[in-house]
């Protein structure tokens, strides 16, 4: 998708949005590898140089998401693919699969989630 200004405040709202119905903290959004490629490099290292091949990339550890929206090629994969993120930063215990595919689903039509709390 061609990104402007008035794409990058959509999606931030998008975030902000699904942000609120997981109960999570808002991420930063990076939308160019180039913006990943400008974060330090201790922040995104594994996903760094490799990013651009993904629709998108969770730093879980600090609250950083990369859409890659030049590789994103219609609305419905840029609000799949914010969900998706969004679902990792919720469930960071949860690889993908079966029930992280349901939760992408639940979130898309609308479901909340409580806040993540870590097992003792
Ligand atoms: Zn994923």
């Amino acid at each position: 998708m061609r990104l402007d200004e008035d794409l990058r405040l959509k999606v931030l709202e998008k975030v902000g949005i699904y942000s609120n119905r997981f109960s999570i903290s808002e991420p930063k959004i990076l939308f160019t590898s180039k913006e990943v490629l400008e974060m330090p490099k201790e922040i995104t290292q594994g996903r760094r140089t490799s990013a651009y091949k993904y629709l998108g990339v969770s730093y879980l550890q600090h609250n950083l998401v990369f859409i890659n929206m030049r590789r994103i090629p219609d609305e419905k994969t840029l609000e799949n693919t914010i969900v998706h993120e969004l679902i990792h930063m919720r469930f960071p215990y949860l690889s993908h699969g079966k029930r992280f595919n349901k939760l992408v689903r639940q979130g898309i039509s609308g479901k909340t989630f409580t806040q993540y709390k870590k097992r003792k």
